[in-house]
């Protein structure tokens, strides 16, 4: 297929070149220079506008900062300028009420789109396993499916438009509630003289056991390694979190729902980012609770 690709950083550059590595030809486009470079250095073929990028694709693929981004890019330069069969595909992780509107835009104008955004970080989005959570009608996933497939090892259908972006910030909420109840309980069990590796035993087969535990303990040589591991730096950035978080703040008031944890969440997660340590991994929130 012929893929236009807009947005080629940390993540989308990993993941076009997965396209190029599965046969595809990808039209890439990006604001900066140096990550149209580095496309290109993978196979793609750069394009000065997104307007010449799209133009006679089979699909469209963005992988972008934000809400307003993605929708003034397809606003603008998209729509209307890929061919009506294209399906489009926004893998951006984004509010739930743009993502809707985009797709009403989208499919208003006669295209076929999905909402993807993915589980998973840099190195997923490189070596082509990151999970992809997919809002969009059975069409139009079926449709998805296999170009997603391609950068990815799991691709889910979530349920109608928006449904792959509720699906990403419920989860983030979770993990972003539970890391932070992993990372007090971790240094309460310290406080009251239970040796860490000791209470990691114990709890990870009891009920406390949860994924910030297991896969992603918060600790220093305890558990798998894990980003605690090398100094809180790679895995997932404090900011990413805090982005996410907003998100599902957002998506809680719009919606109606109660989310006290996640709210708290949201706040401490906020002051941590605001004392400087944005990029610091996730877990490294740790440190404020020892
Ligand atoms: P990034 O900042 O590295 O990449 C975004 C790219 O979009 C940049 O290269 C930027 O120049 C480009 N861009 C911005 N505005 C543009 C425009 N108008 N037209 C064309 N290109 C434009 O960010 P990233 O880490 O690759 O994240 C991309 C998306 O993936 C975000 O929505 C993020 O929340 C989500 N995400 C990131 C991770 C992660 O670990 N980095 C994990 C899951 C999801």
């Amino acid at each position: 297929m012929k893929i236009a690709f807009i947005g080629l950083g940390n993540m989308g550059g990993g993941m076009a070149a997965n396209l190029i590595k599965a046969g595809h030809s990808v039209n890439a486009f990006d604001l900066a220079e140096a990550a149209i470079a580095k496309a290109v250095e993978q196979g793609c073929t750069a394009f000065p506008t997104v307007r010449e990028a799209v133009e006679g694709v089979d699909a469209v693929v963005t992988m972008l900062p934000n809400g307003a981004i993605v929708d003034s890019v397809y606003s603008q330069d998209v729509i209307g300028h890929a061919p009506g069969s294209a399906l489009l595909l926004d893998c951006s992780t984004i509010d739930v009420d743009t993502a809707r509107k985009v797709t009403s835009a989208a499919e208003a104008a006669g295209y076929q789109m999905v909402d993807a955004p993915v589980s998973g970080g840099i190195a997923a989005a490189a070596g082509g396993t990151l999970t992809f959570m997919v809002g969009g009608s059975d069409e139009a996933f079926a449709r998805a499916e296999p170009i997603l497939s391609a950068m990815g090892k799991a691709v889910i259908h979530a349920g109608a438009a928006g449904a792959g972006q509720a699906a990403k910030i419920c989860n983030n909420m979770l993990l972003g509630a539970s890391m932070i109840a992993t990372c007090e309980t971790f240094a309460m069990a310290k406080k009251l003289g239970l040796d860490p590796q000791t209470f990691y035993d114990i709890s990870s087969k009891a009920s406390g056991q949860n994924w910030s535990m297991t896969s992603y303990c918060p600790l220093p040589g305890v558990g798998p390694q894990s980003p605690a591991d090398n100094g809180y730096q790679g895995g997932f950035a404090t900011a990413l979190m805090l982005k996410d978080l907003t998100l599902a703040m957002a998506a809680a008031e719009s919606a109606g729902a109660k989310v006290p944890m996640g709210a708290r969440a949201a706040e401490l997660y906020k002051a941590f980012a605001d004392a400087g340590q944005g990029g610091m991994d996730f877990s490294a929130i740790i440190k404020t609770l020892e």
